[in-house]
């Protein structure tokens, strides 16, 4: 009988926008994004991590755009990029209509930091709206608006909520509605919550975040934690975690959490167990050695990697491809079946070597 794939909530049903070549909300599936860390007004340099990025499967870039040697950077970078460019814009709003004209797919704007924002609205509305650019409003927990925080004696879920949706409410006043929305907060509850709140109140897409997440390994775990929830949830249009590491490992970790939950098709997925005393094998190092043998794949391929015959063969004939180790060899499975046992030192080659004959018999590699 065909599997049926379990499904998590329905999505939210949000309005669509069109952030360059990638949709954005509505049922548009929930894209990654990253961010340079690069000084934007680098060309070379920017583009050289976009490239990177690119290549890790990214999809939506933001560059930051503090002074005017980064604006006048723009125009190549968004012309030359292999995907949309957001250009983030704190402080200035001339910097805002730079970017608009430099052709960039997006503006992020942090209501919170960008001086005289409320008076300069009207005028960012229309060449938003003329230059077909969408605005996402970005607030944050630690930018947020001076007013709201003596209200709210600080960054509360409602606090983040109120900022956005009050900017929002400016844009609209103007007939502007090409917009997406992130209420960041370092804290996942407290950015759960807000993002709860927000998709009761607007049918805007949202742009997920957990800001400040940390070191790799933290930021790791406190975006899976309240993306899991959100997502889980329905909530959520696009992704971008925030570590502090090379922001390719931050489009790794989001492809990840867009695997897990079943939004995105896995490609490879490595099954090991996590070893324990009746092991006849070093698993965490058979492990590394097939998951670096097959990085790069992007075949969908679940593959077993067992440390015993207790559990090995039972679950390696569950993948498409699998090893379960014992007495200095492993038994190969592909499909199921056995199709051969290799000594220990062979196991690497022969699990890459029949994961290449699956790509190859699948057109892709
Ligand atoms: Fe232990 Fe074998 Fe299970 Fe691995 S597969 S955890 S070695 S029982």
């Amino acid at each position: 009988m065909p599997s049926v794939p379990l499904k998590l909530a329905e999505r939210r049903r949000s309005r669509k926008i069109q952030v360059g070549s990638v949709a954005v909300g509505g049922d548009a599936p929930v894209s990654v994004q990253s961010m340079t860390t690069t000084v934007t007004a680098d060309v070379g340099a920017t583009l050289q991590q976009i490239a990177e990025l690119t290549a890790s499967g990214c999809q939506i870039v933001r560059v930051a755009c503090p002074s005017q040697d980064d604006a006048d950077a723009l125009p190549v970078i968004a012309r030359k990029s292999q995907i949309p460019v957001i250009a983030d814009i704190h402080f200035q709003p001339k910097y805002v209509f730079a970017a608009i004209d430099a052709g960039c797919a997006a503006v992020r704007v942090n209501p919170g930091n960008i001086r005289q924002f409320d008076d300069k609205v009207r005028e960012i509305a229309k060449a938003a709206s003329d230059a077909g650019t969408p605005i996402r409003i970005g607030v944050n927990a630690g930018s947020l608006d001076k007013r709201l925080l003596e209200k709210y004696g600080r960054a509360t879920p409602e606090a983040l909520v109120e900022s956005a949706l009050w900017e929002c409410s400016l844009f609209e006043e103007h007939g502007f509605r090409d917009i997406k929305i992130s209420v960041k907060h370092n804290d996942p509850v407290v950015m759960v919550n807000a993002y709860r709140l927000l998709a009761e109140k607007c049918d805007y897409p949202l742009h997920l975040g957990v800001t400040e997440a940390g070191p790799a390994f933290q930021g790791t775990v406190k975006s899976a934690v309240a993306f899991g929830a959100l997502l889980s949830e329905g909530i959520g249009d696009t992704i971008r975690v925030s570590l502090s590491a090379p922001p390719a490992e931050e489009v790794k970790v989001g492809i990840q959490i867009l695997e897990s939950l079943g939004l995105r098709e896995r490609r490879l997925e490595i099954v090991s167990c996590p070893s324990c005393g009746r092991a006849q094998v070093d698993v965490y190092k058979l492990a590394d050695e097939v998951t670096a043998g097959l990085e790069g794949m992007t075949v969908p391929l679940r593959v077993a990697v067992m440390g015993c015959v207790v559990n090995g063969p039972g679950e390696a004939r569950e993948a498409d491809l699998g090893v379960a180790s014992g007495n200095g060899k492993g038994q190969i499975f592909v499909k199921g079946e056995v199709i051969k046992t290799v000594p220990e030192s062979k196991i690497v080659e022969t699990l890459i070597e029949e994961a290449l004959k699956i790509a190859e018999r699948m057109g892709v590699d």
